[in-house]
């Protein structure tokens, strides 16, 4: 499944190629992705200018010039392509690999854009678990999947202060709480376990451990500093490119290679050689250190 650096990576890879286009065309193949399309939806697209894109938590947020903004989130397996008519524009090596779409004729193909440089965007979702809507901007913050949402992680309101508060007085694990979208926006399985091991923190530790009466333990700001870290290092690299998804040039993203513990049951820790472990929290499968997360 796609997280926040997959997702601000797909985003940005798309903004060269839609931001100032006009909307000239919209193809739906089917009636809905994970929800029916809302009411309307091509023509609320058709014939308007893309203003710009962005990204709050796991979605990515297209502006339009009619005020409304158009909502994409990937799913497990959503991934776009980008075809750009030969010599219009230089979009850069724009394609996606081998046999996954199909120019928007493949079964799996269910959005198609057309843009009025001749550009082609296409949406391919084998497993159909992404969402698209589109609401008028103003209602972004109420917008129900978007009210509640925790502060960006990689956002000026995101630190340690800030998780001491919401923090304070929660007997739920640490990871559990970091995982919670209320508290932090976007933030998934693979980038906590990650950030956990390199604060030296276990997951398994209750949130409120980290609260003093007055002020925060100070490990909660290595905690903070290295979520900063692994997501940044994870955007760099374009993304960790698991399983069935890719972005939107195609090339596979290089930050997986880089995981210290994650999906490395087993392995040796690399800052004392014992094996990592695996538990499952809330359903989801936690890798950490015993002896190097406390
Ligand atoms: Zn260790």
């Amino acid at each position: 499944m796609p997280e926040l650096p997959e997702v601000e990576t797909v985003m940005r890879g798309l903004k060269p190629a839609l931001e100032g286009r006009r909307i000239e065309g919209v193809l739906l193949k089917r009636p809905g992705l994970r929800f029916p399309f809302p009411e309307r939806f091509a023509e609320r697209l058709t014939g308007r200018t893309i203003t710009s894109l962005s990204r709050r938590a796991k979605y990515i947020l297209v502006s339009l010039d009619s005020g409304d903004i158009l909502l994409i989130h990937l799913g497990m397996t959503g991934r776009f392509t980008v075809l750009s008519p030969a010599g219009a524009r230089n979009l850069g090596e724009f394609y996606f690999e081998a046999g996954a779409g199909e120019g928007g004729e493949g079964s799996h193909d269910h959005v198609v854009l057309g843009l009025d440089d001749g550009t082609r965007v296409i949406y391919t979702d084998p497993r159909r678990f992404g969402v698209m809507d589109i609401f008028p901007e103003d209602e972004t913050t109420s917008h129900k999947l978007l009210a509640g949402i925790g502060v960006e992680p990689l956002g000026n309101a995101f630190s340690a202060e800030y998780l001491a508060d919401r923090f304070r007085g929660k007997a739920a694990p640490l990871k559990a709480a970091l995982l919670d979208q209320h508290v932090v926006a976007g933030l998934g399985n693979i980038y906590v376990c990650e950030a956990l091991y390199r604060a030296g923190l276990s997951p398994r530790r209750k949130a409120r451990t980290l609260v003093r009466r007055k002020g925060h333990d100070p490990r909660l700001n290595a905690l903070v500093h290295h979520i900063r870290e692994v997501l940044s290092d994870a955007i760099a690299a374009g993304g960790s490119t698991l399983q069935d998804f890719a972005h939107t040039d195609g090339e596979a993203g290089a930050f997986q290679q880089r995981f210290l513990v994650y999906d490395r049951e087993g392995e040796s820790c690399q800052r004392c050689g014992r094996k990592i472990a695996r538990l499952v929290q809330s359903g989801r499968s936690t890798f950490y250190c015993r002896k190097c997360q406390s």
